[in-house]
């Protein structure tokens, strides 16, 4: 579509960080709203609403909703309150493009819904692609809508493979920024805490998704996002570091070619293009000054102080619900490490553990999934107890 100003967008996690930058591309590309959801923050999304006048809000927490509903009375919005709600405002909204940045497996619903009446799904969440990506996956082709990836890597990925044959593609390469305690060794790590980790050198972006890149979690999601997103082997998948985030992946051809995205790091060049492709619209982020860039460096992953990253592997090759618990844990484990509960290198004990304790290779249905991502919590949530200072 040519002209963007008529151009509606339903967006799942309004609140968010993903949500908020999604906010900032629709001022700058004239979107509208359709369908605006959140959680649980119901004074900052009635600010959103007001701004956006979506027709449908919706929020996950009944309360917060019932909240807002009297808040916004003065207003034509219709407010939907639970998580029902939110699946129900994904039925009812035929935008031109859903924007599903919930985190975690609650979005699967919304994410399926959208998928029957809207065209384009922009797809940022990554848990639930990591958990389920093959159920989710076909679920969205089977919804109708053409799926574009959000993740800045995965953006990079499907920018790389335009016009090339699959059957030609050698490897993905999938840079990481190392995070904030790249180069620091194991006995280091241990005093690190959460407002160490926060400090991400190059993105910025949630807590969560921040102490994942710190222990190069994120970067394990990633593969096997990259893995559902492309129809790759994780053994056709490397992880290349990259501190200044400029690159941001890159494919390499059975010629030995290798086609890269480059940019500044900020997730509204990703964000748009999923929403415009194949159009490009002018920037709203900043971009690359050739003259104060003096270097673009790569190098080779320490996997042995960030154990992270290859258990992943393990994860995805044993399959089954191993990726699922792995991620579950991990959000528990992560929870426990922000509230200060544990320290740093006890998120890689309570995941690698809980996936040991609770994760089965092999085939698994979704409902396998979704129970096995229950139980992950529960037993990654004790591990925690146990270990808490
Ligand atoms: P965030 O925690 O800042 O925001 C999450 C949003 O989801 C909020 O609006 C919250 O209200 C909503 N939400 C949470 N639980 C919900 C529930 N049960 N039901 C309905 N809504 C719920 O997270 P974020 O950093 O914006 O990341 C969102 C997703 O995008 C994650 O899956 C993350 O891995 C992925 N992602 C984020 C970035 C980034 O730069 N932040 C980059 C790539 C991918
Ligand atoms: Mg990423």
């Amino acid at each position: 579509m040519n002209d963007m100003t008529s151009q509606r967008i339903a967006l799942f996690g309004a609140t968010g960080s993903i949500g908020s930058q999604t906010l900032s591309v629709a001022d700058s590309l004239g979107l509208s709203l359709d369908v605006m959801t959140a959680g649980s923050r119901d004074r900052e999304f009635e600010v959103q609403c007001r701004k956006y006048r979506p027709r449908i809000a919706a929020m996950a927490d009944a309360d917060a909703a019932a909240r807002l509903r009297v808040s916004l009375a003065d207003t034509d919005i219709t407010v939907y309150g639970g998580s029902d709600g939110v699946v129900e405002a994904a039925a009812e909204t035929d935008a031109d493009a859903a924007v599903i940045a919930i985190s975690g497996m609650a979005a699967c619903r919304p994410m399926i819904e959208a998928s029957r009446r809207c065209r384009r799904i922009c797809m940022a969440n990554k848990e639930a692609i990591v958990a389920a990506g093959g159920y989710l996956l076909a679920a969205i082709r089977d919804g109708g809508a053409e799926l574009l990836p959000v993740d800045s890597e995965h953006s990079a990925i499907f920018q790389s493979l335009a016009g090339n044959r699959k059957s030609d593609v050698e490897k993905l390469l999938l840079t990481a920024s190392g995070g904030p305690f790249y180069g620091k060794k194991r006995a280091e790590l241990e005093k690190l805490t959460a407002k160490d980790a926060l400090a991400h050198p190059t993105w910025s972006m949630g807590k969560k998704i921040t102490v994942d890149s710190a222990t190069l979690m994120n970067k394990g999601f990633e593969v096997i996002e990259a893995m559902h997103l492309f129809s790759v082997p994780a053994s056709k998948i490397e992880v290349v570091i990259h501190r200044e985030s400029i690159v941001h992946s890159m494919v390499q051809f059975r010629d030995h070619a290798i086609i890269a995205e480059l940019g500044v790091p900020d997730m509204r060049t990703a964000i748009a293009y999923a929403i415009t492709y194949p159009a490009r619209e002018p920037g709203c982020a900043g971009s690359v000054d050739w003259r104060t860039l003096s270097s673009l460096t790569f190098g080779v992953p320490d996997t042995e102080t960030f154990p992270l990253l290859a258990f992943a592997y393990k994860a995805a090759e044993a399959g089954g619900t191993c990726p699922a618990v792995m991620s579950a844990a991990d959000e528990i484990a992560v929870g426990a490490f922000l509230r200060g509960e544990i320290g740093f290198t006890d998120i890689f004990d309570v995941v690698m553990d809980t996936v040991g304790i609770c994760g089965r290779g092999g085939e698994a249905s979704f409902d396998e999934i979704v129970a096995a991502d229950t139980e992950a919590r529960i037993r990654a949530g004790e591990l925690s107890r146990r270990i808490e200072r």
